[in-house]
């Protein structure tokens, strides 16, 4: 390796652990690889190592590293006015908000812009409470909606349990999943009802009149890929309409193409009141996040003023970057693309892995956003590692992943789980290397079964 490069992941590696207090770490345990360079869906070290990145970073890079198309927006931007404050009109945002609305289901069609996924819950939930007049939040387990305050007690898994404050207005309620069914439901049918009728419970033993807000993931992401029962959803919108209850979409991981969709809730025909999107809205590139409203409720704040705002909401850099990658991806189908890499070639292919190896108990996704679930045992569907793990007992996971990365694939792990999110322009080549590879660490895991 030359000296220079050398010379800069040392002094890369030497900043970071220095100065940079990472997310969700034990700053002492920790040792990031310093990275290179990216483009298209791979990654690569200073020491000449590339990764195919079956994580899109945090599931947001939907075009790839690096999109020309979008790249060039931001330089045309940042050349033109890289910021104004946001009470000013200004073209990259109000071309954004168009954008955006033009593409949400039902009439979500005035767009409130925040700097990412859990500022977009934040707001979302006030905009609940404020239309209601009600205080409460119901969402389920199984579920990550931001690490602000509020969201982060709206989140129903480990991530929560550090800095949870008991309730914050919360309650919990359990979401449907077939596999590992909470109802003791055999088939998506009965799954879909019984998760129904649990959820009217809770709204009728919590008191209807106190709940201003039913908050979703479409499909809960990071908890899984807990890809949705026919009927769940629609369910779940009629109960909001009977007692109320404003219904939000959480599409912050499943908007802008994952799916297959530009929204995942598309799949089923389904409208919230409120949906809330970031990541893949502009690939990650610059951060921004948002809400779309309903008419209903941007009415409630027509002639009363919304107490809320954010020094750069809808930050010109930002938006500029949406208008590119929205454009880009009607432009070149990455929509469509999405959705047929997943039925012909990650799904089929994902199915296949499964049929040969035995730690895989299930496989679960849509487009360029799949799941398998690793498990000791088939019969019993014991996880790899237990719920919530941690540390040394996450050592099975880390064995998976280590033999990834050893033959060039960055792979998504999470508690007992790999999940399989690639750019959404992932070519058919780029998807079988990565599939040759999940193929031979599955083998790590295959040994470790009971
Ligand atoms: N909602 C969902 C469904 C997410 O997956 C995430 C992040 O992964 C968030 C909200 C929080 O977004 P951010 O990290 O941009 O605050």
């Amino acid at each position: 390796m030359a000296d220079a490069r050398r010379a800069a992941r040392d002094r890369v590696r030497a900043g970071d652990r220095g100065h940079v207090f990472h997310s969700w770490s034990a700053q002492a345990l920790i040792d990031p690889l310093p990275i290179e360079g990216a483009q298209g869906s791979y990654l690569w070290d200073f020491d000449g190592n590339r990764y195919l990145d079956f994580t899109s970073a945090l599931v947001y890079t939907n075009l790839g590293y690096q999109h020309p198309k979008v790249v060039a927006a931001i330089q045309e931007q940042a050349g033109k006015l890289c910021t104004l404050a946001p009470g000013f009109a200004v073209e990259s945002r109000s071309e954004a908000a168009r954008l955006i609305a033009e593409r949400t289901p039902g009439e979500l069609d005035k767009i409130f812009f925040t700097n990412g996924g859990a500022e977009a819950i934040e707001n979302a939930v006030r905009m609940a409470r404020l239309h209601t007049g009600r205080p409460k939040v119901l969402s389920t387990y199984r579920s990550y909606h931001g690490a602000t305050s509020g969201a982060i007690n709206i989140t129903g898994d480990p991530r929560r349990w550090g800095s949870d404050t008991g309730t914050a207005g919360t309650v919990h309620f359990w979401g449907p999943f077939l596999y590992r069914s909470p109802f003791h439901a055999t088939t998506e049918a009965e799954e879909c009802q019984r998760a129904l009728q649990h959820l009217e419970d809770t709204i009728v033993f919590e008191g209807s009149s106190s709940i201003a807000a039913i908050v979703l993931e479409t499909v809960p992401g990071s908890s899984g890929v807990l890809v949705p029962p026919a009927g769940y959803l629609a369910g779940v919108r009629a109960l909001c309409d009977r007692y109320g209850i404003v219904f939000v979409l959480d599409e912050v991981m499943v908007g802008f193409g994952r799916t297959g969709r530009w929204f995942a809730a598309e799949h089923w025909d389904v409208t919230p009141d409120l949906l809330t999107f970031a990541k893949g809205v502009n690939s990650g590139y610059v951060p921004l996040g948002g809400v779309a409203i309903s008419p209903e409720i941007a009415d409630t704040f027509a002639t009363r003023p919304y107490p809320g705002g954010l020094t750069y909401s809808g930050h010109p850099l930002a938006c500029a970057a949406a208008v590119a990658t929205i454009t880009t991806m009607a432009e070149e189908d990455v929509i469509g693309h999405s959705a047929r890499i997943g039925e012909r070639v990650l799904g089929p292919g994902l199915r296949e892995l499964a049929g040969r190896h035995p730690s895989v108990g299930e496989v679960r996704g849509l487009g360029t956003f799949w799941a398998l679930e690793l498990v000791r045992n088939r019969e019993t569907r014991e996880p790899l590692v237990p719920y919530g793990a941690a540390g040394a007992a996450m050592a099975p996971v880390n064995a998976f992943a280590a033999a990834c990365r050893e033959r060039g694939l960055w792979p998504l792990t999470t508690m007992n789980r790999t999940h399989i999110a690639p750019p959404c322009t992932l070519s058919e080549a780029e998807a079988k290397e990565g599939l040759a590879v999940l193929d031979e660490a599955l083998s790590v895991t295959d040994a470790l079964m009971d």
